[in-house]
């Protein structure tokens, strides 16, 4: 754990213009939390704008306020009292890079472990299940917030996407305790997992059809990977699919310790997703490559063409599996 709540509180309690911003390949954690935190913020009395730096596709319309989120353009450059980036570091957030760094006070609030902290006031938890955990605790315990119905739906949004809706390893008693309290405030879990899960337009579903034709495996099975390219994704936009979507099948077998997916954003840029299982850390595996993440969870973008970054990438994690206790050949 880097900075303090506390800290963050204050330099909030002390501003009164925000932008809130979040990382590239937005999902359903940093909407969620940035959505809430906005809504409380105003309720506090503060200007608040929330800006994303990916556009942010059609299964994100179900959370409140969601109208309200501007997505970053060129030259866009607003005066505020502070920027709080959510969810990830300064780094990660797309076109707003330059502005971040033109010298806007920051406040950074995370949960990846591979967050060092930045800015005048952070705090980094890598024990919290989603940076929504965090906002959760930030607005009851600190700032002391009447949690609204719309605020508590983004909060259980934000814990149901970086849980798998309470299903991976960072699920434990602290995070269904908050979940509770949000449905006690309005969320509803049922209507909430349809929009996360079941509310996919019938090319998301098709597009299935494609990527798991590419399913691979390793000799000992211990490793599976998928991998998407240019042609597959065709006229369709990465915005509606979710890397959660896929990575799950490689994922899911029972073998599997590391499942990867490969994603080819452009000639000569292909982004990695890592899932991994037990003792096999994802996030040293993205570190090598500039990446980060958590234990189970990590992922990173890698300046090469896809054959390229998926032949360093598996030589790597077929290494590291190879020197993690119990993965080695014997
Ligand atoms: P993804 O595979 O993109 O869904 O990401 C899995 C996890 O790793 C999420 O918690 C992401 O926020 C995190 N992550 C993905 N890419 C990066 C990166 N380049 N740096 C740090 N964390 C990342
Ligand atoms: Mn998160």
């Amino acid at each position: 754990m880097v900075g303090s709540l506390e800290q963050v509180a204050q330099a909030i309690r002390a501003y009164n213009k925000f932008l809130i911003t979040w990382h590239v390949d937005p999902d359903p954690d940093c909407v969620g939390s940035g959505l809430a935190l906005k809504q409380a913020l105003q309720a506090m009395g503060k200007d608040v704008i929330c800006v994303s730096p990916d556009p942010l596709g059609e299964w994100f319309e179900f959370l409140p306020g969601i109208e309200s989120c501007a997505v970053f353009t060129e030259g866009f450059s607003p005066h505020v009292d502070a920027v709080i980036v959510e969810d990830c570091e300064p780094d990660r957030c797309g076109g707003l890079v330059s502005y971040l760094k033109s010298g806007v006070p920051i406040i950074n609030i995370d949960h990846h472990g591979t967050n060092l902290g930045f800015g005048q006031a952070f705090y980094i938890n890598p024990r919290a299940a989603a940076t929504g955990e965090i906002i959760y605790q930030l607005l009851t315990e600190y700032l002391h917030v009447s949690l609204t119905e719309a605020m508590a739906t983004n909060l259980y949004a934000a814990l149901a996407g970086d849980t798998g809706t309470f299903r991976y390893s960072n699920t434990n008693s602290r995070v269904l305790a908050a979940a509770s309290e949000l449905v006690k405030h309005g969320a509803n879990p049922a209507e909430i997992a349809v929009h996360l899960y079941e509310n996919r337009a019938y090319e998301e579903v098709d597009f299935l059809r494609a990527a798991l034709d590419t399913l691979e495996i390793s000799p000992r099975g211990e490793m599976s990977w998928i991998t998407v390219t240019k042609t597959m994704l065709g006229e369709r936009q990465w915005s509606g699919q979710r890397s959660e979507d896929l990575i799950k099948y490689p994922r899911m077998i029972k073998t599997v310790k590391l499942a990867i997916m490969f994603r080819e954003l452009d000639a000569a840029k292909t982004k990695v997703s890592f899932r991994s299982r037990d003792n096999i850390d994802a996030s040293k595996l993205a570190a090598l490559f500039g990446g980060g993440g958590h234990m189970h969870a990590a992922g990173c973008t890698i300046d090469k063409p896809l054959p390229e970054a998926k032949a360093m990438v598996l030589e790597a994690a077929a290494e590291l599996l190879a020197a993690s206790p119990g993965n080695g050949s014997e």
